[in-house]
């Protein structure tokens, strides 16, 4: 019992990134019912542990502006059609949380009067101190970005201790190593060395706006039961990115 309530003396306020195929687990589309619940109960765990969350929700489990516009599709109405995917997700992960006992709002960039707030700085972050969950939907509400991006900015603006970007890996690698054998990972990266080696971790304006607001990006495995909770200890396998990276070290998982 010890171990559910004792409080992250690291961090007062953080910002999960969750993408769409975080939602989906092993299907190919849409949403996984028994991933949905399983993260709700690890947001559950920090927020039982005294820390404000803002959750950005991905839209890639449905909708990438990029594929339609191959298909035919302008551009930008695809990637409007992306934000409202996240709007979907948003209400999804939403409703599993609220089964939790968790308070929530869904905080849409994109306003949708009918089923959610829109975005607002101040009541974003008047919800968290009254310990709801922020959900926050519609990415940035801009075409051409991505909810990395929206990630970072949200982290930057409202006052996050750090942005936890959970993923398929458990962290950032020097390959694909789904692919390549020999990739290793990275224990630290600086956000310079991310932009200087182009390490596909998150898109080059969600590096650059976590580097001017000095936010640290801890990149880990969502699909690992636990890790939330871990990373925020410090413990678990993950990568930190931040100004210096005093060890250069690279890992093996
Ligand atoms: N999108 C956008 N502007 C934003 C955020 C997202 O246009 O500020 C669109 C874009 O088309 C993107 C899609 O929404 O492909 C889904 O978002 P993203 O790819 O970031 O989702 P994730 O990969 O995290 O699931």
């Amino acid at each position: 019992m010890t171990e559910v309530t004792e409080p992250l003396p690291r961090y007062r306020r953080v910002l999960l990134k969750m993408s769409g195929e975080a939602l989906m687990g092993d299907r190919g589309f849409g949403h996984d019912p028994s991933t949905l619940r399983r993260l709700a109960e690890e947001v559950q765990g920090v927020h039982a542990r005294e820390v404000e969350q803002c959750l950005v929700i991905g839209g890639g489990n449905m909708v990438r502006g990029e594929q339609y516009a191959a298909n035919g599709i302008e551009r930008t109405t695809g990637d409007y059609m992306g934000m409202l995917a996240t709007v979907i997700n948003a209400l999804a992960v939403q409703s599993v949380l609220e089964q939790t006992g968790l308070q929530t709002r869904v905080l849409s960039a994109i306003p949708m009067a009918a089923v959610c707030e829109p975005y607002i700085r101040r009541r974003a972050i008047r919800h968290m101190e009254k310990g709801r969950v922020v959900i926050c939907a519609g990415g940035t509400g801009n075409p051409f970005f991505t909810t990395d991006t929206a990630a970072a900015l949200r982290a930057a603006e409202l006052g996050c201790d750090v942005l936890l970007k959970g993923t398929k890996v458990d962290g950032v690698y020097s390959a694909d190593p789904m692919r390549d054998p020999d990739a290793v990972r990275f224990e630290r990266l600086s956000y310079h060395e991310v932009l200087a080696r182009d390490l596909k971790v998150m898109d080059a304006p969600a590096i650059s706006l976590a580097r001017e607001s000095a936010i640290p990006i801890i990149v880990f495995s969502l699909r690992s039961p636990g890790a939330l909770i871990r990373v925020l200890h410090g413990d678990g396998p993950h990568t930190m990115i931040t100004e210096e990276a005093p060890r250069t070290k690279e890992a093996r998982p």
